[in-house]
């Protein structure tokens, strides 16, 4: 924090549809600033695709450096199929992100919100309210750019360490413990993994065991992930707090998203001790870019996620009743009839800003 105690924020707007989604969230921050006694800072700066295609860098080191600076980093989407690596693989500063701030925790709500139809049989009436959080920076991922491809075979090697694992299962009882707080009742935290299989994973739920009996007020399940898909499908609402391997969580948290009623719905951060990265969960959709479709909601509901993280860092009560104020917002609006293009609605970008900055 500054000294006239502003929240300086990192805006990483990114390519495709990352400004198209940024903007909205910008306004809704510029609103609370005007209604509370928060004060926000926002310097943009450039990653992604186009920053590529023109320098030949994912982002400068200014950017690297002004989120080090900053109290947090709100990112758009980044990265373009038609532009790529010499290897083949696409821009990412996003992934680059998480490997330099050691963003372990990637956590990604899944809340069906009223009025929004998830494509789950009675999940109008019981409700989704869960979240996944995906380790993110070994698991399967800690082989990107590493694994070895002759003509003959490919190898990738996955990595789970000591250190990371009991930081990321300290993270999500603290979290399972924070919702319960908050008024989650029969709520918990399930471990997936395939520990059936692989020595990796019976290591993973292993230190998933030490941690739950160092959290005995929280209930805890284990699962494996190819139940745990089934499951999810069937009864979303028996999950609370999931925790998992990076490449389970890259899969399973595009799936809770789509349970939810879309990618344009679903907010997400990159949580380490220090620092963080909020963004919505989708990538930057090339196919609708620039026709006013996008859905700007996940990336509203993570500008909430960052606000409410900010208040847990800085004991910012304003902040907290700020993420909340946005939150409900966002309900009334889809509460009142907004319906996004995204699941066969009228409603684009513009649309659904203005829907939700009236019930800010
Ligand atoms: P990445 O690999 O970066 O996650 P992707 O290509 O897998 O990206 P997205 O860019 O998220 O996936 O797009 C997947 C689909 O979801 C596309 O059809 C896209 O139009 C749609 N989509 C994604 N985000 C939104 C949004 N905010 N609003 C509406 N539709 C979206």
């Amino acid at each position: 924090m500054s000294a006239n105690n502003a929240l300086h924020i990192a805006v990483l707007a990114g390519d495709g549809i990352g400004p198209e989604v940024m903007a909205p969230a910008l306004e809704m921050l510029r609103k609370i600033e005007a209604k509370s006694d928060l004060k926000f800072r926002f310097t943009e700066a450039p990653a992604g695709a186009n920053h590529y295609r023109e320098t030949g860098k994912s982002m400068p080191d200014s950017t690297i450096r002004l989120c080090e600076e900053a109290d947090a980093i709100l990112l758009g989407a980044c990265g373009l199929p038609s532009v790529r690596y010499p290897d083949n693989t696409e821009i990412m500063p996003q992934v680059e992100l998480r490997f330099h701030f050691d963003l372990y925790a990637g956590v990604r709500p899944a809340r069906l919100i009223p009025g929004v139809p998830s494509p789950i049989v009675r999940a109008d009436q019981r409700g989704i309210d869960l979240v996944v959080i995906r380790e993110s920076t070994e698991g399967l991922f800690a082989s990107m750019g590493k694994g070895v491809v002759t003509h003959e075979e490919a190898r990738e090697t996955l990595v789970i360490t000591r250190k990371t694992s009991e930081r990321l299962f300290e993270f999500s009882f603290r979290l399972a413990e924070r919702r319960k707080a908050r008024g989650r009742v029969n709520g918990g935290l399930t471990c997936v993994d395939k520990a059936n299989v692989f020595k990796a994973f019976a290591f993973f739920r292993e230190m998933f065991d030490e941690a739950a009996q160092r959290h005995p007020e929280v209930k805890t399940d284990r699962l494996y992930v190819d139940a745990c898909s089934a499951m999810l499908v069937k009864r979303p609402w028996d999950f609370d707090v999931m925790v998992m391997e990076n490449m389970f969580g890259d899969i399973l948290s595009d799936m809770t998203a789509g349970l939810i009623g879309g990618m344009g719905m679903a907010p997400s951060a990159d949580i380490g001790d220090r620092y963080a990265v909020f963004q919505p969960c989708h990538g930057t959709a090339p196919d609708i870019m620039g026709q006013g479709k996008a859905n700007p909601t996940g990336m509203i509901l993570s500008a909430a996620m960052m606000l409410d993280w900010l208040a847990d860092k800085h004991g910012l009560e304003s902040a907290a009743e700020a993420g909340e104020t946005i939150e409900r917002a966002v309900d009334k609006a889809y509460a009142d009839g907004i319906k996004p293009i995204e699941f066969g609605g009228r409603n684009g970008t513009a649309d659904i800003t203005k829907a939700v900055l009236a019930a800010l």
